[in-house]
């Protein structure tokens, strides 16, 4: 595969861009070598500077549920850009937007928009801590919710630990008031409300983890995290920022039953531009600037274009047979790479809600972190590369999530499996 132009792009890139990137994932550090420089996308394909295609199970990190570049948002983004691109002023769309946000989810009365998932998060955890007067969260080891200070935290081994920081600039003092557990662990969050009773504001979940790779929540564990919270007196905050409009029209909660007090949205709401959204029960909500007393604000907040992309995406998703359609591609592309693997005697465990997929290689079961982290990843850096050459775009990194869109079809899907098939052969080897 020529990769000339895409090399010589990131050589210049990483002289202005501090690893050549906006996000480090991107970089391809965990795998190693160049990543391809993209230049357009077209539904379920992505094609690089040197012209290279590949199947894309990325979807800018599921954002694009309807693929790169769907007719209908690209056209209702031409009219809104023609229109103005920000106005920092109420307008009718956020509106629209929020009203479908809200009969979507119900337990989402009332939401604001910010630009990013990490806002998002952040935000909600603040309005938690003013509403019940408390500084501690709980968060889950291998949990991402993006890269506010204090949820920069990962868990020390085993059992319930003080946070330390992930990141270096993080102040001990920030991670300090975020416990880490491990995921699917029910009882060590039972033990941080015994052993803080008063003192925790929230506990903040992915509802399917998604980011140390997917690993779906243990029957009764989000029933458990709604029982204890309501016990003590805490906030239950779902972070839906993959999950929702991504397994079903609404969000994880919609799925589980399980009702959180807040929820934070992104990537899907935004249909590929740069959107986060916070909402919950009103009273919770009214304590936001500038009705109550919670500082919260925002350039671009609620920004035109973004809205309407958002808009135009959840009016798609909101068609009948969308969600059976990626369940099918989903359940189709999980059977393929598992018989790929056991045709080549690979050890893998994969995981998979709806069209969020990893494949784990390793032979235990994975219910959190530290079992995902068992995985052998130069085997996964093996399979990745071996994917790449053969134009299959999968994320690059054993603990993410790879995509399927509703641009995927079941010959996309069947050539990804062919792929995969000849390089579980050659791991094999
Ligand atoms: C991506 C992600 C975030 C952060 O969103 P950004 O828009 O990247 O800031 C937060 N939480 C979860 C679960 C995510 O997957």
């Amino acid at each position: 595969m020529d990769m000339r132009r895409s090399r010589k792009i990131f050589t210049e890139s990483q002289r202005y861009l501090p690893g050549g990137v906006n996000s480090p994932v991107r970089a391809f550090k965990a795998v190693g070598g160049t990543p391809p420089v993209i230049m357009r996308g077209q539904g379920c394909r992505i094609y690089d500077a040197d012209g290279n295609e590949y199947l894309d199970y990325v979807g800018s990190w599921g954002a694009l549920i309807l693929g790169h570049a769907h007719p209908q948002v690209v056209k209702a983004l031409q009219g809104a850009v023609a229109r103005g691109t920000a106005f920092g002023a109420p307008t009718a769309l956020e509106v629209e937007l929020a009203r479908t946000v809200c009969a979507a989810l119900p337990s989402v009365e009332m939401v604001r928009f910010v630009n990013s998932g990490t806002e998002a998060t952040m935000s909600a955890l603040r309005l938690a801590r003013a509403f019940t007067g408390r500084s501690k969260i709980v968060k889950f080891s291998g949990g991402y919710h993006g890269h506010a200070d204090g949820l920069l935290v990962r868990a020390g081994s085993g059992a319930a630990t003080l946070g330390i920081p992930d990141s270096a600039g993080v102040p001990l003092e920030y991670a300090q008031n975020t416990l880490v557990v491990p995921y699917n662990d029910l009882d060590a969050v039972r033990g941080l409300f015994r052993r803080y009773p008063r003192e925790i504001a929230a506990v903040i979940v992915e509802p399917v983890a998604a980011n140390m790779g997917v690993v779906p929540p243990a029957p009764g564990f989000l029933e458990g995290l709604r029982a204890v919270t309501e016990e003590y007196g805490a906030l239950l905050i779902f972070d839906e920022v993959i999950t929702g409009f991504r397994l079903t029209y609404g969000g994880a909660q919609t799925v589980y039953g399980v009702t959180p007090d807040l929820t934070c949205l992104g990537k899907i709401i935004g249909g590929g531009l740069p959107v986060g959204a916070f909402g919950g029960r009103r009273e919770i909500m009214q304590m936001l600037a500038p009705e109550g007393a919670v500082y919260q604000a925002g350039t671009l907040s609620g920004n035109p274009l973004a809205m309407t992309a958002g808009i135009a995406t959840l009016r798609l998703l909101s068609k009948p047979g969308v969600y059976e359609r990626l369940e099918r591609l989903g359940a189709y592309l999980e059977e393929g790479i598992r018989s790929a693997a056991l045709r080549a005697g690979v050890s893998t465990r994969i995981l998979r809600a709806g069209s969020l997929l990893t494949v784990f290689f390793t032979e235990g079961p994975v219910v959190d972190y530290e079992s995902a982290g068992k995985s052998d990843t130069a085997m996964f850096r093996r399979f990745f590369h071996g994917v790449l050459e053969r134009g299959i775009y999968w994320p690059p990194s054993q603990f993410e999530a790879a995509f399927i869109s509703l641009a995927h079809g079941e010959e996309e899907i069947s050539r990804t499996v062919d792929a995969v098939d000849r390089v579980m052969a050659s791991l094999a080897r």
